[in-house]
């Protein structure tokens, strides 16, 4: 008998487990809609040329393999705080943010928890209903309280802007309000600027820190200060916040695990102090962060023309995605003979469309059209082609009536 009979199986992700579902499946129509993950047309996955010509130049200059300091690459350190707030924001010149390199978003995330846990005791995270789902995890698993404040209004498919003012105001004074930088996973739905505005207003005016996550900075309209527009507007009104940023969609580094947690404070000194924990919170946990992702995004960056290159990919990136949402919507309007209004397929921004599908309806999706899903009716449209969409609609169709 086994000392580790105690142990139950754990459930499979909700997310990953998709992705597990699909390779399992042989129909000839199947897809995979599951994982936020770039593909091309050809529904295959996508190394981009700029990597690829940043990896060729570090094997010829033969980089070593040391360790890195518990903080990170400097040089990507310096890079990822410009790509966040832009290279001439003040607040780098003062030196107002502790940048420290993390295992991509998720780990950043949870660097910044444990942050919260330590030094905030018992400060609750504000969290929008829905989200990412690793959110919650992060948090349990830092032990730090979290509850949710609404966003997603399903009578709409859109924002539920009051619903969520509320809720932040109702929100004990020093909370921290988790927010996506730019397209929100997995609804799709951004705030407009204006909304930024009084978001800001709300979260001033009750003490609360802001604390981003930026997973798609570049990915979701194509321009890397379109997508950080939010966050730099919070950071010109003087406020301390967080943000987490990932490397995975934009450089499409996914398994490279390549991001930062930056704390934005009102003082050097502050920033400082905060660094020196950040990484004495990441020595024991793994020691220091991996160098072939840092080095990639340092190399791109500070090269005008692999920089530029970047740029490029990424609007075409973005471009393949958003032309796929629109083909898709024109394909369901085009089949759909009722009057349903489904402009919201085109009012949200990214990689994901949330379909307004419900538990049973997106079951019906992948039981008898093989098209794989979350089961809150998120698909990512990074993971359809052109030549698919006519069949997903179908599909859609077919699985709301
Ligand atoms: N936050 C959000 C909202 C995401 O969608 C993702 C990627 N699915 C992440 C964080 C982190 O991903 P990674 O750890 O690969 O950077």
């Amino acid at each position: 008998v086994s000392r580790f009979e105690s142990i139950t199986m754990a459930p499979p992700d909700p997310i990953l487990g998709v992705s597990e579902a699909f390779r399992a499946d042989t129909h000839e129509m199947k897809l995979n809609l599951g994982v936020g993950a770039y593909r091309t047309e050809e529904l295959r996955p996508y190394v981009l040329s700029v990597v690829k010509k940043a990896e060729n130049l570090m094997l010829e200059r033969g980089e070593f393999k040391e360790y890195l300091p518990i903080e990170g690459l400097a040089a990507f350190n310096k890079a990822t705080a410009e790509l966040l707030l832009g290279a001439d924001n003040p607040i780098i010149k003062q030196q107002r943010i502790a940048t420290v390199q993390g295992l991509s978003g998720t780990g950043s995330l949870r660097l910044a928890a444990a942050l919260i846990e330590r030094y905030f005791p018992g400060a609750k995270v504000l969290i929008s209903s829905p989200t990412w789902g690793n959110h919650k995890n992060i948090f349990n698993d830092a032990r730090v309280p979290w509850s949710e404040y609404r966003y997603y209004d399903p009578k709409t498919v859109g924002l539920d802007f009051d619903g969520m003012i509320s809720d932040i105001k109702a929100a004990p004074e020093g909370s921290f309000i988790l927010l996506h930088g730019c397209a929100h996973n997995p609804t799709g739905i951004d705030p407009t600027p204006e909304q930024w505005e009084v978001i800001a207003d709300v979260i001033q005016e009750k003490n609360h820190i802001p604390f981003f996550d930026v997973a798609y900075q570049g990915f979701a309209s194509g321009s890397l200060d379109a997508d950080a527009s939010s966050v730099r507007l919070f950071a010109a009104r003087g406020m301390e916040l967080l943000v987490a940023q990932s490397y995975s969609k934009n450089l499409g580094l996914y398994a490279e695990r390549i991001g930062a947690i930056n704390v934005v404070c009102s003082s050097a000194d502050a920033a400082a102090r905060v660094k020196s924990q950040l990484k004495r919170i990441a020595r024991p946990m793994y020691s220091n962060p991996p160098i072939h992702g840092a080095r990639i995004v340092a190399n791109v960056v500070g090269d005008p023309a692999l920089f530029n290159e970047w740029k490029e990919e990424m609007e075409l990136m973005a471009g393949r995605i958003k032309s796929v949402r629109q083909k898709l919507y024109d394909s369901i309007c085009a089949k759909d003979k009722s009057e349903k209004d489904w402009s919201y397929i085109l009012k949200q921004i990214g990689m994901f469309s949330f379909t307004g599908l419900n538990r049973a309806q997106s079951d019906n999706m992948t039981d008898k059209w093989h098209v794989y899903m979350t089961k809150d009716g998120r698909i990512s449209l990074a993971g359809l082609s052109a030549a698919k969409c006519e069949y997903l609609a179908d599909a859609i169709i077919d699985s709301f009536y």
